[in-house]
């Protein structure tokens, strides 16, 4: 399939993020601008984003095929989808827009693959996973752009994302050769009582747009490690990251059906990994209401499942922290991706007796971050991903002033244009507005005054979210006593980053279901079998 690289109706572009459901069906329906009387108005892609493409089409890794079996394909009734840039609203390429069958396809070679990857060595499987980060990395500078180019990350953010996202499958590469069993001591003297761990079989890994590398090597690496194959959906608004690791994956030497993509129609797609026997595990990152649907959906086959779901994030700042730190950690994990991810601090409670003094600070630093073009130099803060993104912000801002709370700086959609929205600091929120309830991923930073420690404890686990918390204080005693009380999966203590590929990342309550990374991560691509070896007397 040729690349694309039309002119693209920026009336279209204004209009085709408004919801997810009208792109998806975008290529049902006429064109978006033609149920409108205005005029379209065009342009031409920026030479920018097209000699970024060029490069990358030149040197392989701009593909926009699905992947099945080895080979890459169109989907079957060459319908395709649009993938923009979210900085300028330009079009990147068309690609591949699946559904059912070609899914279908991809389990019957992911199965079929499964018989012989599941037969390799530890060390087979461990060189190829070597060779694949080593593509990776070689590859970073092109992979990083490409991510700038379809997600807005920041270039610096998407080149940090290639390592964090990377060293998921070195990390595989190196535990591949750990995946040791047990010897039971065994209750009667004429037998041997053993553990096995065997690959669960062939994965359905469906991943989000907000990391879109990282979400999918978290998966992939351990998958492929434990001995599984992997059937990938990226998300139809970043697939083109997803499908350039891919072409990596090849070229390590992953053997065809190993790793296969489909991307295009998600209900689709997901309903086929759904009803499929073959597929025996289903590893999800995404939203809370996608994740239930999915988990309600693979009870039918009974698949073991993995849920990374979305997050409501305390970031706690105590009248005893260092207010530097503070701010720094607050800023990191507030603002990273423009506030778009699931560990984003999404309340910020803070202490009475250093509540004024934080808030200047943080509306000083706040004030300093340069938002534009995730290429431009010195850009920290990038477009959100589309215009239904935009809404939510200003529908919880809006329903946040209503009830009182007070925009302390920004607070609108940015000069910018497309969606580009203001780094914000609102204050006076408390725990009844919706932007205390619900993940705004924006970058909107709420803040909420608090008298106690246990004021705090109780605000922070106030909902049914339990993926990332921070906690800022100088006092050891109590980091300690206030991270066992958090309900939080993870918790950062004096720090706003805190994910690698080393230590385990999931939620609890509605935040999800096991966790990725560690060696945690690679029991969820994992089954357990007893051996008992009996009658041991008698030869
Ligand atoms: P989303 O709408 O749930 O989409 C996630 C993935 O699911 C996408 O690939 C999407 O496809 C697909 N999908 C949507 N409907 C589906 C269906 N019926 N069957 C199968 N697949 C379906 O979430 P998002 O808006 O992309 O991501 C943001 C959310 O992810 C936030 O809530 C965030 O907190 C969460 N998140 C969690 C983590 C974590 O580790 N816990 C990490 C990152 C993000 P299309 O995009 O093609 O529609």
């Amino acid at each position: 399939m040729a690349v694309s690289f039309a002119a693209v109706n920026l009336r279209t572009m204004a209009l085709r993020s408004s919801s997810k459901l009208l792109r998806r069906s975008s290529h049902l329906l006429p064109p978006i601008h033609m149920q409108h009387s205005a005029p379209p108005l065009t342009r031409k892609i920026s030479m920018n984003a097209r000699s970024i493409a060029s490069q990358l089409n030149r040197s392989g890794l701009l593909k926009t095929q699905g992947l099945i079996g080895g080979k890459w394909s169109d989907s079957y009734d060459g319908k395709t989808i649009q993938v923009y840039n979210p900085a300028t609203g330009e079009s990147i390429a068309d690609v591949a827009c699946m559904g059912g069958k070609e899914t279908n396809d991809a389990i019957a070679s992911a199965y079929d693959a499964y018989r012989s990857w599941s037969k390799t060595t530890a060390a087979e499987r461990s060189k190829l996973l070597r060779k694949w980060y080593d593509l990776l990395m070689a590859h970073k500078e092109e992979l990083a752009q490409l991510m700038t180019l379809e997600q807005g990350k920041p270039l610096k953010e998407a080149m940090g994302e290639v390592n964090y996202g990377a060293g998921f499958i070195e990390f595989s590469a190196e535990e591949a050769k750990r995946i040791y069993g047990d010897i039971i001591p065994a209750p009667m003297s004429d037998r041997r009582l053993f553990v096995l761990k065997q690959p669960v079989g062939v994965v359905g890994a469906i991943t989000p747009w907000n990391f879109p590398l990282a979400m999918i090597t978290r998966k992939v690496g351990p998958a492929l490690a434990c001995g599984c194959t992997v059937v990938i959906k990226p998300s139809e608004l970043t697939p083109l990251t997803a499908l350039a690791a891919a072409e990596l994956a090849i070229q390590a030497g992953i053997p065809a059906g190993a790793v296969n993509v489909v991307m295009g129609n998600a209900p689709e797609i997901g309903d086929a990994l759904l009803a499929s026997p073959q597929v025996r595990k289903i590893t999800f990152t995404g939203s809370t209401a996608v994740g239930k649907k999915l988990m309600a959906g693979s009870a039918e086959t009974v698949k073991k499942v993995s849920l990374e779901l979305g997050g409501n994030a305390p970031c706690i700042i105590f009248d005893d922290a260092d207010i530097d730190i503070a701010v720094k950690g607050t800023l990191a994990a507030k603002y990273r991706n423009s506030g778009q991810t699931c560990v984003c601090a999404n309340r910020i409670l803070v202490q009475e007796g250093i509540y004024d003094k934080f808030a200047k600070a943080l509306i000083d630093a706040v004030r300093n971050m340069k938002v534009g073009d995730g290429f431009g130099e010195d850009v920290v803060q990038g477009p959100l991903i589309n215009e239904a993104a935009v809404k939510k912000v200003e529908t919880l801002l809006q329903d946040a002033t209503s009830k009182g709370a007070k925009v302390m700086l920004g607070g609108k959609r940015h000069s910018l244009g497309f969606t580009f929205y203001e780094p914000t600091v609102v204050g006076d929120v408390n725990s009844d507005m919706r932007i205390s309830r619900e993940e705004v991923f924006g970058p909107v930073a709420p803040l909420l005054r608090f008298k106690t420690e246990e004021d705090a404890i109780r605000i922070a686990n106030d909902t049914n979210a339990g993926l990332g918390s921070y906690v800022f204080t100088n006092s050891i005693q109590r980091s300690w006593r206030v991270a066992e009380a958090l309900e939080y999966g993870l918790v950062g203590i004096n720090e706003g980053v805190i994910s690698t590929e080393v230590a385990p990342f999931g939620g609890f309550k509605q935040s999800g279901l096991g966790r990725e990374g560690s060696k945690y991560g690679m029991d969820e691509y994992l089954e357990i079998k007893y051996v008992c070896l009996g009658n041991m007397k008698k030869e």
